[in-house]
């Protein structure tokens, strides 16, 4: 077992920096600064903790450039992408520096005592686990909201993006946070387990692989502790047959395409009425042929390389295997080190990889439906449950539709995405709790009952 972490530009394979994994000593010296700072972070008030807030933002936006280049090299989105990354990060500042004082009030509650309510109180050390496809986002919309209602975090941010993790400790920490408040470990997952076991750790906030989730998650159960998990997604993308194409069709290849198809919500099955279907695969065709496929240093790029090599081999195994059990791809499907083409596949059904499992990466599974109750039939049917998307000018049976989808959000006429307003989560294997919002922030506190007779 390495004691070390190299980091690779995936779009040259170049090696760009190695760090030390910290030691048991290092991390338990995390641990004890964040107990310490808790006690007295837990005190300060809100208009402390959002004035901080308020210069994060400013942190963010004076690192914006160095951050998304950094970004970019690790894990090769586009930068273009990775300044918009940043941008939202600072919005998500923003929103819960105008919006925690009031999301945090007590809840007054009318009984028949004198006075009773809720009142939110920190719960001390919170884990963070995150992924590498949004390194800042990820982290941002777990660490604003749990910090500014009084805890503290410790992040074990993905391998590949030690660089990240590591410049976001240092945001923190630039904006005037007290040492402690926001802390980042360079750990593999056995010393993770460990931390998230230890006493001052009170819950753990998971955005990655279901099996990653469910093995952190069992983890916390084992210890009593409070987990949220942010897990795949296999969303679907339903086109009904009176859907506004000439408007919606860059929509739906964004859907998919951006972050070079490496989202929990991006489209991932395109279940396509009957009625439409060969205009719909005729114009999205073109215009994933459009798209600027390249360096993804370069301004116009919307489409690089994936974030690992082993990804990119995983992705066209599972293409691989659905075109044996008869897909048909119509575009793509070519690799080289971990650059893969945008990939669109036809005649896809409910027995395929490309189906079944989440596709991580620019593949579009297509598969007809005959009408438009056999589409959402067969967008109902997976295991995941992070969101779904529909796309009709009939409103009305759009609102019909809106109590068959399971998932944890349905959009009309846009992809699916995440808003600091809206709250963000799934169902199913796509994990539960919710981020972002009011909800988002509430995830992590004592909702204290407090009755005065
Ligand atoms: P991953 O392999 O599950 O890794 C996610 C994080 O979990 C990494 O930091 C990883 O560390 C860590 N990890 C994995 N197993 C662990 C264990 N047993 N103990 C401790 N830490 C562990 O996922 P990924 O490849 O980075 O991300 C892609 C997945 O994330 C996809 O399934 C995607 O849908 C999901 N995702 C979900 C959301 C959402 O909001 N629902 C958002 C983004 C991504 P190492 O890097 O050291 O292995």
């Amino acid at each position: 077992m390495s004691n070390t972490i190299t980091t690779i530009n995936p779009f040259n394979g170049k090696d760009i920096k190695t760090y030390n994994l910290h030691t048991k000593q290092e991390i338990d010296s995390v641990l004890l600064t964040g107990e310490k700072t808790f006690k007295s972070w837990k005190k300060t008030s809100i208009k402390e903790r959002t004035s901080l807030l308020k210069k994060l933002a400013k942190q963010l936006e004076k690192k914006r450039e160095d951050l998304s280049a950094l970004m970019t090299a690790e894990m090769g989105k586009p930068i273009a992408q990775s300044r918009a990354e940043i941008d939202k990060c600072v919005w998500l500042c923003d929103f819960y520096a105008k919006n925690a004082d009031n999301f945090l009030s007590d809840a007054i509650i009318d009984t028949e005592a004198q006075e009773s309510f809720i009142s939110y109180d920190p719960i001390g050390g919170v884990l963070a686990v995150m992924p590498w496809n949004y390194p800042f986002w990820q982290v941002f919309r777990f660490a604003v909201p749990t910090l500014t209602a009084g805890n503290v975090g410790v992040l074990k941010h993905a391998a590949n993006v030690t660089g990240c993790a590591l410049a976001i400790q240092d945001l923190f920490t630039d904006a005037g946070y007290p040492q402690g408040c926001f802390q980042t470990i360079i750990a593999d997952h056995k010393a993770t387990e460990s931390v998230l076991e230890s006493s001052f750790m009170q819950a753990v906030s998971v955005t990655g692989s279901e099996k990653a989730g469910k093995s952190i998650a069992s983890i916390a159960g084992k210890n009593l502790k409070k987990s949220v998990l942010e897990l795949g997604g296999n969303n679907a993308c339903i086109v009904w047959d009176n859907a506004d194409l000439d408007t919606y069709i860059p929509t739906m290849v964004k859907a998919r395409f951006q972050n070079t198809g490496q989202s929990c919500i991006a489209a991932k099955r395109f279940i396509v009425e009957e009625g439409i279907y060969d205009e719909f695969l005729d114009r999205f065709k073109k215009e994933v042929e459009s798209l600027k496929v390249g360096n993804p240093e370069e301004d116009e790029t919307f489409m690089a390389s994936m974030a690992r090599k082993d990804l990119a081999e995983e992705l066209k195994k599972q293409v691989d295997e659905s075109v044996q059990k008869g897909a048909k791809v119509i575009l793509g499907n070519t690799l080289n080190g971990a650059n893969y083409a945008p990939t669109i596949l036809t005649n896809v059904t409910e027995d395929m990889p490309v189906f079944k499992e989440e596709t991580f990466g620019p593949v579009a599974a297509i598969t007809k439906a005959n009408n438009k109750e056999h589409s959402l039939e067969l967008a109902s049917n997976s295991r995941f449950g992070l969101g779904a998307m529909l796309f009709t000018e009939d409103i009305d049976a759009a609102r019909q539709a809106i109590d068959k989808i399971e998932d944890g959000a349905f959009f009309v006429n846009e992809m699916v995405k995440s808003d600091p307003r809206l709250p963000f989560g799934g169902t199913k294997a796509s994990g539960y709790g919710r981020e972002l919002s009011k909800e988002g922030m509430l995830e992590f506190v004592n909702k204290k009952t407090v009755y005065i007779k």
